[in-house]
């Protein structure tokens, strides 16, 4: 018979890897929660119109990277390629952007993400992203709070030194038909040096170009005309406004003109922090202002900006530079043995020493076999002290205590005095 394996691109998370995943996704989490977001949650299927009109046609997304399927009554479903699109939708379905004055909503998610691309390192069909997403808010003010909540990110993670801040702006749409018009010019007279993908963009997203990977391409690119020259005043002001307190705060970045998100309802503010210690696939955190978002998906004129960082490029990059905390894979502080008919006293002591001490991480034996071989588990378990309870221990109301990670002899002690040793 065949064997039944995982999808391409799609992986399973083994037990030795997810205390790293743990590890990371609490501690986005935690700063986030300091920062005052909160969590959403959102379905992993959405209508495919979803998508085609909170992305966009042109984008490489749309284009060949979705999940697109008819369900049984014939609907287009599609798997979520990314948060923002949805959480924009599940705002607007509940409200939470002008009910009772709820103007500003300041928004996470965490969760799976499908797009069908080539599998290679850092570049998964299924893939993980944690979200932020703040709403209502027009001033550079939110886009600066951003960027310092991923810098301290970075600093908590350890991997400050090794991620660079890549920024630019898009101005506004008016603004961008005045460069799109030169970049035309400019990318028409050098026809002959644009691979493929590009020349098919030209006329339907030249912006795109900017950002395309393949060599020749970008070299032509080089010398393009930049956004960045053409911002509109207000444009202009927000960008000095987010520079000026990167600056206050020792933030570095570099202003890359290539950077672009090619639809017209971004604008303003983008960014990326990239990394050099990832080969190909450096950027690990991506996003930007999209002020025009929310009313094209049918909502009223809501400001919007947001990010999305991918996990398991962030998962890559903390092994890669060895900055994952060792003791996040203790997970076990006691293993709990049961050496003959003493199931019934083992599992009331265990219980019990739960009741009292719910945060104390004990794990009782469970499958029966000789001492010798449950002792083999309490060592393989990671946990650092053994309990043992035999059958003349129960009949004392006692226990012995066996030390795994210390050199010091075993003791055997009251049932009674145990909270007291444990805590
Ligand atoms: P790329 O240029 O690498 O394809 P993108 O512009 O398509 O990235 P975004 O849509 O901005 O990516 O997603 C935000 C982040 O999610 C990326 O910076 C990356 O860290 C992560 N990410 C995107 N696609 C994948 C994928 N297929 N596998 C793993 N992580 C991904
Ligand atoms: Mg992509």
């Amino acid at each position: 018979m065949k064997k039944l394996q995982a999808i391409t691109g799609m992986k399973d998370l083994v037990p030795s890897e997810s205390p790293v995943w743990q590890y990371l996704e609490k501690t986005v989490a935690d700063l986030l929660q300091t920062y005052g977001y909160r969590e959403i949650r959102f379905p992993i299927l959405e209508q495919t119109e979803l998508f085609a009109r909170g992305i966009g046609d042109g984008t490489d997304i749309v284009e060949k990277e979705m999940y697109t399927f008819s369900d049984r009554n014939g609907d287009s479903l599609t798997l979520r390629p990314e948060g923002t699109a949805s959480c924009v939708r599940a705002c607007e379905e509940h409200q939470l952007l002008y009910n009772r004055g709820n103007l500003v909503q300041k928004l996470w998610y965490n969760g799976p993400m499908f797009r069908h691309e080539k599998p290679q390192k850092g570049r998964l069909r299924q893939f993980h992203q944690i979200g932020v997403e703040a709403y209502g808010l027009p001033g550079p003010d939110i886009d600066a709070e951003l960027l310092l909540l991923t810098a301290r990110l970075w600093k908590l993670l350890g991997i400050s030194d090794k991620v660079a801040l890549h920024l630019n702006s898009l101005g506004m749409p008016e603004s961008r038909a005045k460069h799109r018009a030169d970049l035309m010019s400019y990318l028409e007279a050098r026809k002959l040096d644009l691979d493929e993908d590009s020349l098919r963009r030209l006329e339907k997203n030249p912006l795109r170009i900017l950002d395309s990977k393949v060599a020749k391409t970008q070299s032509v690119v080089a010398d393009a005309p930049k956004l960045i020259d053409y911002l509109d005043d207000e444009s202009k002001a927000h960008f000095e406004g987010l520079c000026s307190v990167l600056d206050d705060h020792g933030i570095h970045y570099e202003v890359n003109p290539r950077l672009v998100r090619g639809l017209d309802y971004y604008s303003k503010t983008v960014f990326e922090w990239i990394t050099d210690s990832l080969g190909a696939q450096g950027t690990i955190c991506a996003g930007g202002r999209y002020d025009a978002l929310i009313e094209e998906l049918g909502g009223k004129p809501t400001q919007g900006i947001g990010f999305a960082m991918g996990l398991e490029r962030l998962v890559l990059l903390l092994q890669e530079l060895d900055v994952v905390p060792a003791d996040i894979f203790d997970t076990l502080d006691v293993y709990c043995l049961v050496v003959g008919n003493v199931h019934k006293e083992a599992v009331a002591m265990v219980e019990q020493i739960r009741d009292t001490l719910p945060a104390l991480r004990i794990q009782l034996h469970c499958g029966g076999g000789s001492f010798k071989n449950q002792m083999k588990k309490a060592d393989k378990s990671g946990a650092r002290i053994a309990l043992i309870v035999g059958e003349n221990e129960a009949i004392k109301q006692q226990v012995t205590i066996k030390y795994l990670r210390e050199d010091k002899e075993q003791e055997t002690i009251n049932q009674s005095e145990l909270n007291r040793f444990l805590a």
